[in-house]
C-alpha cells in the first residue's frame, strides 16, 4: 500500500497531526538530525505511537538500489519508489578538505546534492535522456526531501553540516512547482536541516509563467536558466516548448524574478558540436544577458548511444568562454564530474534497465 511520508509535513503540519505535541519534536530530529529510515529506528518514541502512525504513514519513502561512485568523489545514486518506478540523486564533491601543515582540517569538504523533482519529464528537450522516457508522475515533496536525507545518511554526513541543493536532476522543477516549494520549505526548517533558500538553486529549462510564480513566493531560492541556444530556432528545436515560452519571455521573467543583489542569475549553455559552439552565438549570447547579472555556465553534451547530437571540442568552449568573458560575462566551464560514471541526468537509470535487460538476456 502507498502511504504518505512523513518527509511530506513542515513541522507545524506535523503537529496537528501527531500528539503530544513533544513528540512531534522528538520525530522531526530523528528525520532529520538521525536520517531515520523507518519507526523501528525512533527509540525514545513509544511503541504504540509508532504502531499509530504506522498505520497512516511510513518514514523514508524510497531505498537506494543503485549506486556509482566516480573517482572524484562523485556518488550516483538510483532509487526505487513505493510503486516501484526509479529516480536519480547525484552527490557531488565541490570542495576537497582543507588541512593546514600540521594536519589539522582547516576547512571541512563541500558537498551539493543534485535532486529529482519528477519520474521522467514533460519537456522533452531532443538531447535529453530523461526525456526518452516520457513523463510517469510528479515526485512529492517527501520523495524530493528523502534524496537529501537519505544521501546525508549514506555519506554520515552530519546534520549541522551545510549542503547545497541543486533541483537538476530528472524533470522539470517548475512543472511540479507547488510539491517543489514544499520541499524547499521543509529543507529550510530551522529544527530540521536548515538548508535556507541561497543554498537551494531551482534549475528550469524555461516556463517564463513560472518562473513568475516561483518568485511571488519569495522562497529566497536561486534560479538557474537552461537557456542552450540564443535564438528561438535552435531553442525550439533543443526544447520544443520554447514555443510557447520563447527566449524573450524567459528573459523578461528573469529580470521581475527577485534575486539577492549579491547573487547572479545562472544560465547554463549546454554545448553542443557544430549546433551552438560558434563564435556568433557567443556574440548573441552577450547582447542577449545585457543588463542582467549573470554568470553563464558552460556544459559539456555528454553524449549516449543513439543521440544525433556530438559532444564539442575542448578548443571551443574555450574560446566561447574568453568571449564572453572579454565581454564583461562571468562564465565557468562546468567540470563533467562523474563523468566515468553515467554523468548527465537520465543515464544511471537507463543503465540500470540495460543491465536488467541483458541480464534477463543471459
Ligand atoms: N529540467 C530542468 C532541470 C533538470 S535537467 C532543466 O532542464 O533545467 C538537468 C541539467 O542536465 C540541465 O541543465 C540539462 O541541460 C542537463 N542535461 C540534460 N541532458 C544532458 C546531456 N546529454 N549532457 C549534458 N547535460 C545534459
Ligand atoms: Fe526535462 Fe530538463 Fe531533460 Fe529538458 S533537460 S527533458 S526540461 S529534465
Amino acid at each position: 500500500m502507498i502511504k504518505p511520508s512523513l518527509l511530506d509535513y513542515t513541522q507545524k503540519e506535523l503537529l496537528t497531526l501527531i500528539k503530544p505535541n513533544f513528540r512531534v519534536k522528538q520525530i522531526f530530529g530523528w528525520l532529520y538530525h538521525n536520517y531515520a529510515n523507518n519507526f523501528d529506528d525512533m527509540k525514545n518514541i513509544p511503541k504504540s505511537l509508532k504502531e499509530e502512525l504506522a498505520k497512516a504513514y511510513v518514514v523514508n519513502p524510497m531505498k537506494i538500489i543503485n549506486k556509482e561512485e566516480s573517482i572524484d568523489g562523485t556518488i550516483k545514486y538510483l532509487f526505487e519508489l513505493q510503486d516501484g518506478k526509479t529516480i536519480e540523486a547525484v552527490w557531488l564533491k565541490m570542495k576537497d578538505t582543507q588541512f593546514d601543515d600540521n594536519g589539522e582540517v582547516t576547512q571541512e569538504a563541500k558537498y551539493t546534492i543534485c535532486v529529482s523533482t519528477q519520474v521522467g519529464c514533460k519537456v522533452g528537450c531532443s538531447f535529453c535522456l530523461t526525456a526518452k522516457g516520457g513523463f510517469t508522475r510528479d515526485l512529492s515533496a517527501g520523495e524530493i526531501v528523502a534524496q537529501v536525507v537519505s544521501l546525508k545518511r549514506d555519506n554520515n554526513h552530519k546534520h549541522n553540516r551545510k549542503i547545497n541543493i541543486v533541483y537538476m536532476g530528472m524533470g522539470e522543477p517548475l512543472d511540479n512547482l507547488n510539491n517543489l516549494a514544499k520541499a524547499i520549505e521543509i529543507f529550510k526548517e530551522e529544527e530540521g536541516l536548515a538548508i535556507g533558500g541561497k543554498r537551494q538553486t531551482v534549475s528550469t529549462s524555461g516556463l517564463s509563467n513560472k518562473i513568475d510564480q516561483l518568485g511571488a513566493m519569495d522562497l529566497g531560492v536561486h534560479i538557474a536558466i537552461s537557456l542552450h541556444a540564443v535564438d528561438d530556432k535552435l531553442r525550439t528545436e533543443l526544447i520544443p516548448m520554447n514555443k510557447a515560452h520563447n527566449i524573450n519571455s524567459i528573459i523578461e521573467a528573469v529580470k521581475r524574478f527577485p534575486i539577492d543583489t549579491r547573487k547572479r542569475v545562472m544560465f547554463e549553455y549546454l554545448v553542443i558540436k557544430d549546433k551552438n559552439d560558434d563564435i556568433t552565438s557567443a556574440k548573441k549570447l552577450v547582447k542577449l544577458l545585457h543588463g542582467i547579472k549573470a554568470k553563464v555556465n558552460l556544459i559539456f553534451f555528454n553524449p549516449y548511444p543513439d543521440t544525433q547530437y556530438s559532444r564539442p571540442e575542448l578548443k571551443d568552449m574555450v574560446n566561447f568562454q574568453e568571449y564572453l568573458i572579454k565581454h564583461g560575462l562571468l562564465c565557468t566551464i562546468r567540470d563533467s564530474k562523474g563523468i566515468d560514471i553515467s554523468a548527465a541526468c537520465g543515464q544511471l537509470r537507463e543503465k540500470d534497465k540495460l543491465d536488467k535487460t541483458q541480464k534477463e538476456m543471459f
